[in-house]
């Protein structure tokens, strides 16, 4: 049995900046990292973007750490290995080789996979997801051939999907379940300005639609929707959310929501186990309530705070977190918590003929998250606010005026 003092499972951005942050503090002792993918730690959110997917950067600069990263840093990576089973009474990981490792501080930092489509014809040759340097590989080869895809489901994600598709020279059909793109997240109005964007770029959305089947022989040479349609497609790009596997996690005794339940601490119920990054539930300081988030920032800094606390620290998890998506000419930005919910307001503004989109949501009277269209000099500001948790009671009429930019310094006078 291999024993080390500190266990990451995980190599992504959570679990790499935990064991940057443990080595920086503990020189002498032994950190060991698992990560079922065959690689060492690379930028996930790279997979997505045009530059990289067409080949106009290096292959190269998806690779975040040299293999002697881990060596001068004394962190022992086991790559292509799975954990398994935890026994956190006896403190051990199993593998799925066999190997038994045990630990004194354990972080679960394992992320999510991509949620697979359960439908007739969904194994075929050309369903393909994007989560992994392995699914880029293979749709960067696909495309070489491909001339029509379909994208089911409209997320993150799948917006990025469609323009990568485009610049590749491949017609686009996608597929959505909702009333209109992003549902749910945008108001209608907000959802115009994207839907018009793709539209202008030749994607045809297809609304209120779910796949019923997958056709072709050995090979997708199509999908068939409930309604009957049938849509001929060379490759078949599923988007349609992201998952973790947590029953190993449950059988251990770790108390598992939406994601692996953690205080603010990153913390879980069991004694010297933390969780960070995609996979964590945690309690949200600023909304006082839990969180679930999945970007980049968020897993970095959760990475760092686990890490910290995971050597002896007390540091509470307190971040506004933000992602940006551009596509099509629209620069899109998710600022801290932009759920709708029970006590939320959402204040918008729109013009749709300027592409300019503001949607804030409000909880007793403080903004707690934002979603913006091409207004990105507002994200700093807009964090500040949230994590000033400045009262905007009296100034909401305000805010609905979009040619008004919120500014640093003009925000206590809005
Ligand atoms: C295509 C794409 C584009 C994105 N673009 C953006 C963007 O532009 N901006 C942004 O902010 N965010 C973006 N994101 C989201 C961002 O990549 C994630 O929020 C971030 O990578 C989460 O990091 P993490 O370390 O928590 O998890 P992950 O990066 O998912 O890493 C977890 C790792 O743990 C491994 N693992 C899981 N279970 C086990 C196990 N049992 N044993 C061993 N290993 C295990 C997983 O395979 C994975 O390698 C994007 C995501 C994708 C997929």
């Amino acid at each position: 049995m291999k024993i080390t003092r500190y266990l990451i499972i995980g190599g992504g951005i959570a679990g790499t900046t935990s064991a940057e942050t443990i080595r920086q503090n503990d020189k002498k002792n032994g950190i060991m990292m698992i990560s079922d993918e065959p690689y060492r730690f690379y930028s996930r959110i790279m997979l997505s973007k045009p530059a990289f997917f067409l080949g106009k950067i290096p292959f190269d600069k998806i690779w975040l750490r040299t293999e002697e990263w881990y060596q001068e840093n004394n962190i022992e990576l086991l790559a292509g290995k799975k954990a398994i089973k935890l026994d956190s009474r006896n403190k051990i990981v199993f593998l799925d080789d066999g190997k038994e490792i045990n630990y004194e501080k354990l972080l679960l930092a394992v992320g999510g996979y991509s949620r697979e489509l359960e439908i007739i014809g969904s194994g075929k040759k050309g369903v393909l997801y994007l989560r992994n340097l392995n699914d880029a590989k293979t749709i960067m080869e696909a495309v070489k051939t491909a001339k029509k895809a379909v994208i089911i489901g409209g997320g993150f994600v799948g917006f990025e999907m469609c323009e990568m598709m485009r610049m590749a020279g491949v017609e686009v059909d996608l597929i959505i379940r909702e009333n209109f793109f992003w549902e749910g997240v945008l108001d209608e109005a907000g959802s115009e300005i994207v839907e018009n964007a793709l539209r202008k770029n030749g994607i045809k959305i297809i609304r209120e639609s779910e796949v019923k089947e997958i056709t072709g022989e050995e090979k997708v040479d199509g999908v068939m929707l409930k309604s009957g349609e049938r849509i001929s497609a060379d490759i078949a790009l599923v988007s349609i959310g992201v998952f973790c596997p947590y029953n190993w996690v449950k059988d251990a005794g770790i108390k598992v929501g939406r994601g692996i339940l953690a205080n603010e601490y990153l913390e879980t119920n069991i004694q010297d186990i933390w969780t960070a990054g995609d996979a964590a539930e945690f309690m949200d300081v600023i909304t006082c309530e839990s969180g679930y988030v999945g970007n980049w920032a968020n897993a970095q800094l959760q990475g760092k705070i686990a890490g910290l606390n995971m050597i002896g620290g007390r540091q509470p998890f307190k971040f506004v977190s933000f992602c940006n998506s551009s596509g099509f000419g629209l620069n899109i930005a998710f600022i801290g918590d932009f759920k709708v919910g029970e006590n939320r307001e959402i204040i918008s503004a729109v013009s749709v003929a300027d592409n300019l989109y503001r949607r804030l949501i409000v909880k007793n009277n403080k903004i707690i998250g934002a979603i913006l269209i091409n207004k990105i000099n507002e994200v700093t500001p807009i964090r500040e606010m949230i994590e000033k948790g400045v009262d905007i009671s009296n100034k909401i009429d305000k805010f609905k005026n979009l040619k008004r930019s919120i500014r640093l310094n003009n925000f206590n006078k809005f």
